[in-house]
């Protein structure tokens, strides 16, 4: 069947991207973009935020944000823990965690809960009500923005009396471009 070949295909590629996924960006991602306009636009988007909330954006956070922004896939703390091992940025632990926890409370980027992992968020500073698109093939995560479904929860979600104060909805599937290569 060619799509238990795929699967077998797809599994091997994700155990690759894991392993490769922090390595230097690609030049082109497999949509065809040039990945290092994302990370130049997301570092820009760091600095202006931090100086318009005078925040500090140490060296740490701003390279826990590059490494979380290698690509469109979600990054796992213990793989950026592997990563900032012999980076000499003060890489304890702990220190990593508040550095994306900072990352995090300033829309930098968003954790994906049901991987455990993180992801840049693509338009920071806007506010984040929208939904995460997860292709299953090739660990991409897409961010959409849609009021109308954070409108539609938040109103259900309060005539049980509930006050919704944050939500990652997350939306698991096939991407186009693994769609075009199936
Ligand atoms: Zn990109
Ligand atoms: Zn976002
Ligand atoms: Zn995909």
């Amino acid at each position: 069947m060619a799509l238990e070949r795929n699967g077998a295909y797809s599994r091997a590629i994700l155990a690759w991207q894991i392993e490769t996924a922090l390595k230097k960006p690609p030049k082109a991602s497999p949509q065809g973009h040039d990945h290092n306009h994302c990370i130049e636009d997301a570092i820009a988007a760091a600095e202006k935020l931090c100086a318009t909330k005078g925040l500090r954006f140490t060296p740490l956070r701003r390279r826990v944000l590059e490494l979380v922004w290698s690509s469109h896939k979600p990054v796992g703390a213990y793989a950026l823990l592997d990563e900032l091992r012999n980076e000499e940025l003060g890489s304890a632990p702990p220190t990593i965690y508040r550095a994306l926890d900072f990352l995090i409370e300033n829309g930098l980027i968003h954790r994906i809960e049901r991987m455990n992992a993180f992801v840049g968020c693509s338009h920071p500073g806007e506010n984040h009500r929208g939904f995460f698109l997860i292709c299953g093939e090739c660990g991409n995560a897409e961010e959409l923005q849609s009021e109308g479904v954070a409108d539609t929860i938040v109103a259900s979600a309060s005539r049980r009396g509930f006050v919704a104060r944050d939500m990652t909805l997350e939306v698991t599937g096939t991407c186009a471009d693994c769609r075009r290569s199936a």
